[in-house]
């Protein structure tokens, strides 16, 4: 594929001790031999790859830093194109003048991920292990990165082509048996059949299941802490941000500018939204209206509604229940160290989780954090199971669950097994997709577009 010369920053936009200005294409050597001259007179396309040389980055006869630039040659070389790597200082000026005499000689910017698709374009990676890439640079936690290594090194694709391999006998042997009547082809055994679509409807929902969970690990669940005025919402808060260790990070590019509020509860993080909003206006359905309300409830994924029990139930507790609906939610019955007057059967009948804690005297954090593990389904989380890498890994692993179960009820009803097959078929390529195998080029540059330019 001849494709033009690309070049980028690779390396963080900030000062640093090193900035690395990639090339990558034909011309690669080339062009970097028109900006680097070497100290010992050496030029890069006299070198093989792996090779580097120590030299200066000359510009319109001005010197703008000392580097060392490295050659890697097609196909060795993270693009499977020839690269060379300008190793400069790391200050945000430099390392633009630096890109800037590499394109002046003849390279053009390189796109968001462009270096990793075209990695991939290349057969260097499939595409599941490219988009681990992306999960290893944005990885917060050793579970993250643990799991965005585990899919790089190739453990997602070889559970998805696992899958495909049964998926495919099974969808030979039927399509052998229907498409060639005559050639004696044992017939498909339902019971094996059952047993295929059994398997993979198990071992699909597993890995979604994980990757929900894994997610919740490693990105945070997205929580609101609800509850009328004065049951201990502020004091809870307080009791949480002291738990473990306390982040306070300003989330860029959310639509409204809510500061959230991160607090790491065991294993797992909760991103608390709008808590300034609990410590200021106190009650939300009173003072931002039941609307408000509700549309907290469904940005939330985890609920944490507080109770005072030394007083009765009221309208206002009851009114925050009736709104909660599907989201999983814990009541969390506050100042359990004062005489209980709250109505907890209420209480029992409409939530699953209930926990009695005193925020003010730091007791019950334990089962608070055993219930939101639960709660959240991260208590099954297995760090050592394949994780999938993404929303588009997962999008891809739901449709074929869906082909396979829409396969087991056309087998299940009766259908032929015509029928069954079709389905089969859509699961497997779907399951395809996944891995990038037969993906449409609007996949690819979905996938790529969500890297950073330099990566
Ligand atoms: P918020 O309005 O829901 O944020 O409630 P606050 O956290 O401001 O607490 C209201 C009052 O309840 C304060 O006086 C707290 O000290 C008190 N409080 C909070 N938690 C407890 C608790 O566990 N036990 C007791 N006895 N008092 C508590």
């Amino acid at each position: 594929m001849k494709e033009t010369t690309i070049a980028a920053i690779s390396t963080a936009q900030g000062a640093g001790g090193i900035g690395i200005i990639r090339i990558s294409g034909d011309k690669a050597i080339e062009i970097a031999d028109k900006v680097f001259v070497s100290f010992t007179g050496v030029k890069l396309n006299e070198l093989s790859g792996y090779h580097g040389a120590y030299g200066k980055i000359v510009f319109e006869d001005e010197i703008i830093d000392e580097c060392v630039a490295f050659v890697f040659r097609n196909p060795k070389s993270f693009t499977g194109e020839d690269v060379v790597e300008l190793c400069c200082h790391g200050g945000v000026l430099v390392t633009k003048l630096v890109l800037r005499a590499v394109l002046a000689s003849g390279a053009t910017p390189a796109g968001a991920g462009e270096f990793t698709k075209r990695a991939f374009l290349n057969g260097k990676m499939n595409l599941s292990e490219a988009e681990s890439i992306m999960n290893l640079i944005s990885a917060q936690s050793k579970n993250a990165l643990k799991a965005a290594n585990e899919v790089r090194q190739g453990a997602v694709s070889k559970k998805i082509y696992e899958l495909c391999e049964r998926l495919e006998n099974t969808a030979a042997h039927l399509s052998a048996w229907a498409d060639f009547p005559e050639e004696d082809i044992p017939e498909v055994s339902e019971d094996a059949l059952r047993n295929t679509l059994y398997t993979t409807e198990k071992e699909l929902s597993e890995l979604i299941k994980n990757y929900d969970a894994g997610k919740a690990i490693t990105q945070g669940v997205p929580t609101a802490i609800l509850g009328k005025p004065n049951v201990g919402k502020s004091t809870l808060m307080n009791l949480l941000s002291g738990f473990d260790k306390s982040i306070v990070t300003d989330i860029p590019g959310t639509t409204r500018d809510v500061v959230e509020e991160t607090v790491v509860l065991g294993d797992i993080i909760l991103r608390l939204s709008d808590t300034a909003g609990i410590r200021e206006t106190d009650n939300i359905v009173e003072k931002i209206g039941v609307d408000k309300a509700k549309e907290k409830i469904d940005e939330s994924q985890l609920l944490l509604v507080v109770f005072d029990s030394s007083i009765p139930l009221d309208d206002e507790d009851r009114l925050i229940v009736e709104n909660i609906r599907d989201t999983a939610a814990i009541a969390v019955i506050n100042k359990s160290d004062l005489e209980s007057k709250i109505d907890i059967e209420y209480i029992e009948n409409n939530f699953k989780f209930v926990v009695y804690i005193s925020a003010k005297q730091g007791i019950g954090k334990d089962e608070l954090v055993s219930a939101v593990s639960k709660a959240t389904g991260t208590e099954e989380f297995s760090a050592s199971a394949v994780l999938l890498a993404g929303e588009r890994q997962k999008a891809a692993a739901e449709d074929a669950l869906n082909s396979v179960k829409s396969a087991i009820d056309a087998l299940e009803m009766g259908f032929s097994l015509d029928a069954v097959t079709i389905d089969l078929e859509n699961s497997l390529q779907k399951l395809y997709e996944l891995v990038g195998k037969n993906v449409s080029e609007e996949i690819v540059d979905k996938v790529f577009h969500n890297f950073c330019v330099g990566k």
